[in-house]
């Protein structure tokens, strides 16, 4: 069979020489719900590059269509703009579940439609899963554990969630995605994966996102106060995006079935890091303390046994290269968001 499938690769015109006879029988049908946001466009670039047909479902609420323009009309893309909380009908092999506001202020602007999404939404995802025999993977979340009174987090511990606070339509969404994932998985003989993903950072993170990283090095690069919430004295671990997207693959790729956390071990408290993106980008910007923000997890670090002995994963990126690769890149945004705004006649 191998003579003859390179004998077959033999005639494959040049222009398609990359695409072997062999990527092609274990190319897969994968679909990415959130596609076009933070983490899904990179997901989809590594899944494109393997030689898989690629599938975005998206309602570009945080998404948008240029972090994954650059493969429209490739003939291995689609782009669906469809809402997850309907149910949606496609045969595909995987799914990668990642549909769901991520960002704290995103989260909390419409917390019912964030529970929609994180429980109607993924029991469509996981309906469609069972009907087409397809294995899917929840980017669940470190939220799971809230503000946690075990550290570091092992995927054993069960979490410390206000129920009713303003961060519970994520992390309690979350949670139930989870417990509907393993509910799917036991009644319907389905293969789940779920990771729980720690804070993760790089380009395309969205220039409102008002995450930590955005915020301090948007701050930074204007020469505008960076706000620290609070003391500072709390704490989280940041891994940069192509860790989290090999960890996913992995994770996806293995027979692993229980939760596995994804993230960097390495813990700085948010004072360290308002100084770390001080240091990177140079200028003027102080060091500002303002309110705290309610129910704010106080120290946050993955145990990352799991994803070690069963994915044999770990992130490889240092915080330094990483941030730099972020810093690079909202300069150019900074630019193009001046750009766009002064050639604008109704601008001001
Ligand atoms: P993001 O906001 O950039 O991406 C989310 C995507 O989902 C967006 O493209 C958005 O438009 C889409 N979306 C939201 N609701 C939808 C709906 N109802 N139907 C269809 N599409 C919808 O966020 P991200 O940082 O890329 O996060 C991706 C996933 O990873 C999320 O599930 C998030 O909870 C999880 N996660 C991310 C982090 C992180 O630090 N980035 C940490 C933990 C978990
Ligand atoms: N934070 C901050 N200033 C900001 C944004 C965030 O001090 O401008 C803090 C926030 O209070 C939290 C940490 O940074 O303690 C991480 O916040 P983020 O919103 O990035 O993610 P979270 O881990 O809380 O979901």
């Amino acid at each position: 069979l191998e003579r003859k499938i390179r004998m077959l690769e033999s005639r494959v015109p040049k222009k398609y020489a990359e695409v072997t006879f062999l990527n092609y029988l274990k190319k897969k049908r994968i679909l990415i719900t959130g596609g076009a946001g933070f983490v899904g466009s990179h997901l989809v670039d590594t899944l494109m590059l393997q030689g898989h047909d690629v599938i975005v479902v998206d309602n570009f609420f945080t998404g948008r269509k240029r972090n994954v323009e650059q493969w429209i009309g490739h003939e291995n893309f689609e782009l669906i703009h469809h809402d997850i909380v309907n149910p949606l009908f496609i045969e595909v092999d995987q799914i990668y579940h990642l549909a769901s506001p991520a960002s704290p202020p995103h989260y909390m602007q419409n917390p019912v439609k964030t529970i929609k999404t994180n429980t109607l939404g993924t029991i469509n995802m996981l309906g469609l899963a069972r009907r087409v025999n397809a294995t899917i993977l929840i980017a669940s979340t470190s939220e799971v554990y809230g503000n946690p009174d075990k550290h570091p987090q092992s995927e054993s511990y069960w979490g410390h969630v206000n129920p009713i606070g303003p961060r519970a339509c994520y992390d309690e969404g979350k949670r139930v995605a989870e417990t509907l994932t393993y509910a799917y998985a036991k009644q319907e003989h389905m293969q789940v994966r779920v990771a729980r993903i720690f804070n993760t950072y790089g380009p395309r993170m969205h220039m409102n996102d008002g995450r930590v990283v955005s915020n301090f090095i948007l701050q930074a690069l204007q020469g505008h106060g960076i706000t620290v919430y609070g003391a500072g004295n709390q704490t989280r671990s940041f891994q940069y995006v192509s860790d989290l997207v090999d960890g996913l693959i992995s994770l996806m790729e293995s027979n692993y079935t229980l939760p596995v956390n994804i993230g960097n071990p390495v813990e700085h408290t948010i004072n360290e890091f308002a100084t770390i993106i001080k240091d990177i980008v140079g200028g003027n910007s102080e060091i500002k303390h303002v309110a705290e923000v309610e129910d704010d997890p106080q120290r946050r670090k993955p145990d990352i046994t799991r994803a070690k002995l069963y994915l044999k994963w770990e992130p490889k990126i240092p915080l330094d290269i990483g941030l730099q690769k972020t810093v690079d890149y909202f300069t150019k945004e900074l630019k193009l968001f001046k750009l766009v705004y002064s050639s604008n006649p109704l601008g001001n």
